[in-house]
């Protein structure tokens, strides 16, 4: 995370103020587990990252406040087919999906050179499909 001399709290405010959301307990701990970090997160996994820490916070909970950050722009429904999953609203890139275990990573797309006649593109959803560098790697040592 880059400081910027701004602390987490600081941020999170801002954030709530220009949102127009009550600063709440549940809706900094969602926010926390975006901010600054490139990961791919679904409720699911939301929920096994802050249920022992946060017993309290309940599924229905989260879904509200993704659906709110998501409306203010500061997370994304991750542009995966199948994949029920957010991430932080960074700039565009695009996804590689193991066919094996399911992980997602992010893919630089910035060097993709479109052709200039493409001038009005809104949105872009790239994903390849393979096999991970961590699949990879356990199939060659099965085989050895
Ligand atoms: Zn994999
Ligand atoms: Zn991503």
């Amino acid at each position: 995370m880059k400081n910027d001399g701004k602390t987490f709290e600081d941020t999170f405010t801002s954030f709530c103020r220009k949102a127009g959301f009550r600063r709440t307990l549940q809706r900094k701990i969602v926010y926390g587990l975006f901010h600054g970090a490139r990961r791919h997160l679904s409720v699911e996994d939301i929920m096994s990252l802050i249920s022992k820490n946060n017993p309290e916070l309940r599924e229905e909970s989260v879904y509200r406040i993704l659906g709110d950050f998501e409306k203010a722009g500061y997370i994304r429904k991750v542009e995966v087919p199948g994949a029920k999953k957010y991430e932080y609203a960074s700039e565009r890139h695009g996804h590689f999906l193991c066919s094996r275990c399911g992980k997602i990573l992010d893919v630089d797309i910035s060097s993709i050179e479109l052709p200039k006649s493409l001038t009005g593109i809104s949105d872009i959803s790239i994903t390849f499909n393979g096999v991970c560098p961590d699949c990879a790697k356990r199939k060659r040592r099965t085989i050895a």
